[in-house]
């Protein structure tokens, strides 16, 4: 009889993806390509789709938000199923997940930003990255107010998210035109902008991690002198390194008359410790390259060194689970799978995550061709998950309420409002829609 089953059913009919950011919506597309007549939800604790493309990239950098535009598309055209704030491990159980849904997979990113930890991290004008990050780009749960920076400020790190800490330091409102930036956190920053700043790099240029493009763009940016000391210069057959070194010599050399802001970074500069009583005072180096200070007095200290792979509670919903990056396979058991983030550690932009999703669908596909899929015939897919967390769910339809609301309410200049409060978002999806 169960062979019967398997030839009858060689193919999934419910596939649950949990977590929208591009892993999981790039997956469902490619799942949904194969299988056009399975049930496809793509679940998120969120009221609202897409993770860090919305929560995470920087609100100047709208066209690196627009690939939000395809997945858009696959939601709207009934394809794929969006359910919005139903929280796998709150709302219902991965197992009573996993009974409805042939398929399970797990896309749930991973971030929670790396503290630094030398003597001194903890005081009050120490400041995580990702604070600033979700101030600005209204993370409704749980939403963090702006933290307090002042007019000194050092960057620790020089990767990619360093750099949007930078542009976010000397950028004016006026930079932000077209852009969703949260306003009232952005006009809190900018009563008292900073007015010198330091970036630390333990690593040379030549193996630092920021993209060539993200150096080149501070450039535009008026009315701000840079500088930087390095060591190490990169060796002929890095070209890369080369090419990174020739943009911050471009930077440095930009004339600039009337300066609101200076940045000076410096590479090859190990962070020893911080020094204050009640706030941060300065940063004491214990490297620094030949001729640079080794005390930095500064009133806050912003951190940017990378995320913290195995932070706990980032997946409350699957304790049990292994969940060690692996830039190999994505099947966790069978009819278990994880992608993106979650996979791999949180590292690689968006691209990688579509090259992630491809390469995880291809296993699934190769899995279930392969018989290594046990149908469960008494699964129903959505419809079998607890009726309160349907009732509660957010479809996409409702996040286009959601979505109208925030763009009538744009300020002028902005794009949109972001509603900055999860329980602002479901009042608003109750008030169009009325059960
Ligand atoms: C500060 C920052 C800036 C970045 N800037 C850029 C950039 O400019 N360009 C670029 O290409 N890349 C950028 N990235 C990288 C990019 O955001 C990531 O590569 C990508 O978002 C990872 O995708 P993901 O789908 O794996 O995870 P995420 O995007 O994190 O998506 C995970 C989703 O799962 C949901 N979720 C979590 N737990 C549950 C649960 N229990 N139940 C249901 N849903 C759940 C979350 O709400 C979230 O929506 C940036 C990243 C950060 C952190």
């Amino acid at each position: 009889m169960s062979e019967i089953l398997a030839t009858d059913r060689a193919a999934p009919r419910h596939i649950a993806i949990v977590g929208s950011g591009p892993s999981g919506c790039f997956t469902a597309q490619a799942l949904h390509r194969k299988w056009p007549d399975a049930e496809v939800t793509v679940f998120d604790r969120l009221a609202v789709p897409y993770g860090l493309i919305r929560y995470g990239v920087a609100a100047d950098h709208q066209h690196t938000k627009a690939i939000t535009r395809q997945f858009d598309r696959a939601f709207a055209d009934g394809g794929v199923r969006f359910a919005g704030n139903m929280e796998v491990g709150t709302d219902f159980g991965l197992d009573q997940l996993r009974q409805n849904y042939d398929i399970v997979v797990l896309a749930s990113g991973r971030w929670r930003d790396r503290a630094l930890s030398i003597p001194g991290g903890k005081l009050p004008g120490v400041i995580v990255s990702g604070d600033i990050v979700n101030a600005l780009n209204a993370v409704p749960r749980p939403a963090i107010p702006m933290p307090r920076i002042g007019r000194r400020v050092v960057v620790v790190g020089a990767g990619n998210v360093a750099l949007d800490m930078v542009r976010f330091l000397i950028k004016t409102d006026a930079d932000y035109e077209g852009s969703d930036v949260a306003s009232a956190a952005l006009r809190q920053y900018l009563e008292a902008p900073a007015t010198e700043i330091t970036v630390l790099s333990r690593s040379p240029i030549a193996a630092a991690k920021a993209d060539v493009a993200m150096v080149k763009e501070l450039g535009k940016i008026d009315g701000v002198k840079f500088s930087y000391a390095n060591t190490s210069p990169a060796t002929d057959d890095n070209a890369l390194g080369r090419k990174r070194e020739e943009a911050f010599a471009q930077l440095a050399a930009l004339d600039v008359d009337a300066w609101r802001a200076r940045v000076h970074f410096i590479f090859g500069a190990e962070p020893g410790r911080i020094r204050g009583t009640e706030h941060v005072e300065a940063l004491h180096l214990q490297a620094a390259p030949a001729g640079e200070p080794s005390v930095l007095e500064c009133d806050t200290v912003i951190s940017a060194i990378g995320f913290d792979v195995n932070a706990p509670g980032q997946w409350h919903y699957a304790q049990h689970l292994d969940f060690t990056p692996d830039d190999t396979t994505g099947r966790i058991e069978d009819g278990l799978y994880r992608v993106g983030w979650l996979k791999r550690g949180p590292h690689g932009a968006i691209p990688a995550n579509r090259a992630d999703a491809n390469e995880v669908a291809k296993e699934i596909i190769a899995d279930v061709e392969a018989g290594r899929f046990h149908p469960h015939e008494e699964a129903q897919g959505y419809d079998g998950l607890p009726e309160r967390a349907r009732a509660n769910a957010v479809s996409f339809d409702d996040w286009r309420h959601i979505d109208e609301t925030e763009v009538r309410g744009a300020e002028p200049g902005r794009i949109r409002h972001k509603i900055t409060d999860h329980d602002t978002m479901l009042a608003t999806v109750r008030a169009a829609t009325p059960k």
